[in-house]
């Protein structure tokens, strides 16, 4: 129990904040409700703004865990605080024969916790009237990587190389109908990703971005963005889509409007990416309950304070990483990450924290 540390969520965040306190000589045991670590970095083929491969990062995250319990697959129900200890109660799917309690249960004591449940994107299907779901032609961003991680090529739900690509930024974000109203940060530059990858793989097709705001809020973002109009002839149209139909041959009519120049836009595509984004992820809110930790109005957790303990929460040995707080890029929330482990260590190694 001295010096143990639970992590709870094995993405990019959870995963390096555990290798980062396992470095430094705590115990550290990492649940992940999946079978495999990696969260949605586990999906995605490269990473923006340099395209590198994203299995590249996750491998560097996993050979910084070798000394790290890993418990996959599992569930926590319950999570109480006595003092300067906490007790944590999974539920796996998997029976345990060395549990004392029933029902495969397991409970486990920690001095500190580190939350890392990071977001889940946002349910396409609720804007309806963009099709999801209902149209084959119309699939999501995530959708859209694990075709390029497929390396089989990109064609229509016919069969057939897409002439014409749409790309739809703000699905789900900056949107008050579906109730979120902040953007999730990393969509915009994903799109500019995406649309090179596709004419690096399909020059011929032509491919237009509809957004509202470019948000290029980083290094070399600006540059992906210059790239792809220069480079790559992306065509990219300012406007929020009204809604699209299906044609009898499966190809996609979208409907917006050019806020540019105030006219109404129509055009027919083979293939429309809906770009979704960060929701809080559906286990947060639970975990949050469990331990009384106040959530924002966006339902991610709050931090003790936005500036100066953005890894600290008002309970005391509770530190968030990562996509807990909000939508974030995958090189901030290694950095983050690394500043919770720091927080949390510091914590660990005060006879008396001030806030005890
Ligand atoms: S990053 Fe871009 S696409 Fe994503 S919500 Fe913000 S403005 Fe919309």
């Amino acid at each position: 129990m001295e010096n143990s540390v639970i992590v709870i969520g094995g993405g990019i965040s959870g995963m390096t904040a555990a290798g980062m306190l396992a470095l430094q000589g705590l115990s550290v045991t990492l649940l992940e409700k999946e079978k495999e670590t990696g969260g949605h970095l586990a999906r995605w083929d490269r990473l923006f703004p340099d395209r590198r491969k994203a299995s590249e990062v996750l491998d560097f995250a996993r050979e910084g865990m070798k000394r790290v319990n890993l418990v996959t697959g599992v569930t926590v129900t319950d999570i109480s605080r006595q003092g300067r200890e906490f007790t944590v109660v999974i539920n796996s799917p998997i029976p345990n024969p060395q549990s004392p309690t029933p029902d495969h249960e397991t409970v486990l004591k920690a001095r500190a916790l580190l939350l890392a449940t990071g977001f889940d994107l946002f349910e396409a299907r609720k804007k309806e009237e963009y099709g999801y779901g209902i149209y084959n032609n119309v699939i999501t961003s995530a959708d859209l990587e694990d075709r390029f991680k497929l390396k089989k090529g990109i064609l229509t739900s016919e069969g057939k190389i897409p002439a014409r690509i749409g790309i739809v930024h703000c699905v789900g974000s900056r949107d008050e109908k579906v109730g979120n109203l902040y953007c999730s940060k990393v969509c915009c530059v994903t799109g500019v990703k995406q649309a090179i990858e596709l004419k690096e793989m399909l020059p011929a097709a032509e491919v237009f971005n509809f957004y509202m705001d470019l948000r290029m809020f980083d290094r070399h973002f600006e540059e992906l963005y210059y790239e792809a109009q220069q480079k790559w002839n992306v065509n990219f149209i300012r406007g929020r889509l009204s809604e699209c139909a299906e044609n009898p041959d499966g190809s996609i009519i979208v409907k917006t409007e050019d806020t540019l120049t105030g006219k109404p836009f129509k055009i027919t595509v083979d293939l429309l990416v809906l770009l979704t984004g960060f929701v809080p992820a559906g286990s947060t809110g639970d975990i949050a309950g469990m331990l009384g930790l106040v959530t924002g109005t966006d339902g991610f957790i709050n931090s003790a304070d936005s500036h100066i303990m953005n890894n600290s929460t008002d309970i005391p040995g509770v530190f968030v990483a990562g996509a807990v707080k909000g939508p974030i890029s995958i090189g901030e929330a290694i950095a983050d990450a690394r500043a919770a482990a720091i927080q949390l260590a510091i914590y660990l190694n005060s006879p008396t924290p001030a806030d005890d």
